[in-house]
């Protein structure tokens, strides 16, 4: 049996939460609406999960923790045809979205096993001074539809690493690749209860249980600033720790003295990834006026090359946005830019495939005053704006709430480091287009988010640190 109809056969309902391919609206199938008493009961599960997860050794969970690896990276190709049904992003794209997503599992299965705590030097005779890191219980996450296995993993794992045991809530559109890391997870043999998937049409009632439950310790989101404000505001009155990654509007700044050609394959990766709908896609760019022109003229050429396309066609390389309200916004940004005085060098429409489909598209002769400039465009619109010093774009780049990546390229050494430092962001990119890796700190400063995931600083999330006096040694 596959992955797809060994899901159907243990998760298909008749009536629930109905999952589309948004490339041609084809229904996949219809999954469990969990009920608020449900989710409750999840979470009480989850606890009693806990206590006994936790006291686990770290090389026992991560013994557990890699064998869920080797199972993602065996069922990679169901996987990823999973996320390109539901969530539209081309195949090749979707094998390494699932390929991420499992490095993350591989990391902090490595990780288990090393949770150091301190030993501190102590500040009078006869005492000791000890430090533990201990899991901090039960945790809840929320997660987005653009990476719907990723933004999984690079929760779960490090909290199941740590000791906790995780409720989590996937985006409408994208159950059912979740639903299969589930199914993974206890073929595994993670315990029941550790690792649970709570799936409905009703993320604000849902949201509010996993945000306001007393058991549950930690919340981490990822998704939208406005929805991270709203569940950090829920977690408040039961003092949760929170991790949040939210929205972004990363700089791409190509510099005069930048490689031209390693540039405009930088902006590529980085704007149409996803059809642009990622967090850490380039928002929006700025060029240098005397390559502006230049760098112009290649970046149209490629981006007019691109095939658009239903992702599970060979050869496609920007699929659909998610739904119609995604392709309403785009559409609605772009007039507004438009209206305010930018240029469309390339599409500027909807495509002509219809559904949800828009052009690769590239604006210009556009000024810092552009609305566009504070939108956040999530779809396969690239703004270009032209610059005169570096101080300019430093605060142009800086000239915004968000702050999670920003890229530039330049290959003077004094200028590599003065941008980097100047640049407000959690992330930067330098000569490079995409700066996700499970061994850094993946996060955002500002209105972009709190706290990192990935690398060694991403399981702290999930810990809480214990000091412990010793006395009457
Ligand atoms: P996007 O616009 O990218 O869909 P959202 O922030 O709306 O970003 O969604 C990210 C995740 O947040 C999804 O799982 C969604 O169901 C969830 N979500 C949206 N609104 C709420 C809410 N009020 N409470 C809890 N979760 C929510």
């Amino acid at each position: 049996m596959t992955l797809y109809d060994s899901l159907i056969a243990e998760y298909r309902t008749d009536t629930g939460l109905s999952v589309e391919n948004p490339a041609n609206g084809d229904h996949l199938f219809t999954v469990k609406n969990y009920s608020v008493a449900e989710v409750e009961n999840a979470i009480e599960n989850a606890d009693i999960a806990f206590k006994k997860w936790s006291t686990l050794t770290g090389k026992a969970r991560a013994a557990i923790l890699r064998t869920w690896y080797d199972l993602i990276i065996e069922n990679q190709h169901a996987l990823a045809a999973l996320i390109t049904a539901e969530c539209g992003k081309p195949l090749t794209e979707a094998n390494g979205e699932v390929l991420y997503g499992a490095s993350f599992v591989e990391w902090f299965a490595e990780e288990a096993k090393r949770l150091y705590g301190d030993i501190v030097p102590h500040h009078a005779d006869g005492k000791r001074i000890m430090v533990l890191k201990q899991p901090i219980g039960v945790i809840s996450a929320i997660t987005p539809w653009n990476f719907p296995v990723a933004m999984i993993t690079r929760k779960v794992a490090p909290a199941l690493a740590a000791g906790c045991s995780a409720v989590i809530k996937p985006a409408e559109a994208t159950p059912l690749s979740a639903l299969a890391l589930e199914k993974l997870a206890i073929k595994a043999g993670i315990p029941e209860g550790v690792f649970k998937i709570v799936t409905t049409t009703d993320p604000v009632e849902i949201g509010k249980v996993l945000t306001t439950h007393p058991t549950v310790r930690k919340i981490s989101f990822t998704g939208s600033t406005a929805v991270g404000k709203l569940l950090m505001a829920q977690s408040a009155d039961t003092v949760k720790k929170v991790s949040m990654e939210l929205g972004g509007n990363a700089p791409f700044i190509v510099f005069e003295d930048a490689d031209i050609e390693a540039a405009v394959a930088g902006a590529l990766i980085s704007k149409y990834r996803n059809a642009g709908q990622t967090c850490v896609c380039a928002n929006r760019f700025y060029v240098h006026e005397n390559i502006y022109d230049n760098f112009i003229e290649k970046f149209t050429a490629a981006v007019a090359d691109f095939t658009v396309g239903d992702g599970a066609d060979e050869g496609t390389v920007v699929g659909p946005l998610i739904n119609e309200a995604a392709i309403n916004k785009v559409e609605e940004l772009v007039e507004n830019a438009v209206a305010d005085g930018a240029t469309v060098a390339l599409g500027g429409k909807r495509h002509t495939i219809g559904g949800n489909f828009y052009e690769p598209t590239l604006l210009t002769n556009i000024d810092h005053t552009n609305s566009i400039t504070q939108a956040e465009i999530f779809g396969p619109v690239a703004p270009i704006f032209k610059f005169k010093t570096e101080d300019d774009v430093i605060c142009m780049a800086n000239d915004t709430p968000y702050g999670l990546a920003a890229y530039f390229y330049t290959k003077d050494m004094g200028r590599m480091f003065r941008v980097m430092e100047a640049l407000e962001y959690g992330m930067v990119g330098v000569n490079e287009g995409v700066v996700s890796t499970e061994v850094a700190p993946f996060g955002g400063v500002k209105e972009s988010g709190i706290g990192r995931e990935g690398s060694r600083y991403g399981i702290d999330e999930y810990t809480e640190i214990k000091y412990s006096l010793i006395g009457g040694i």
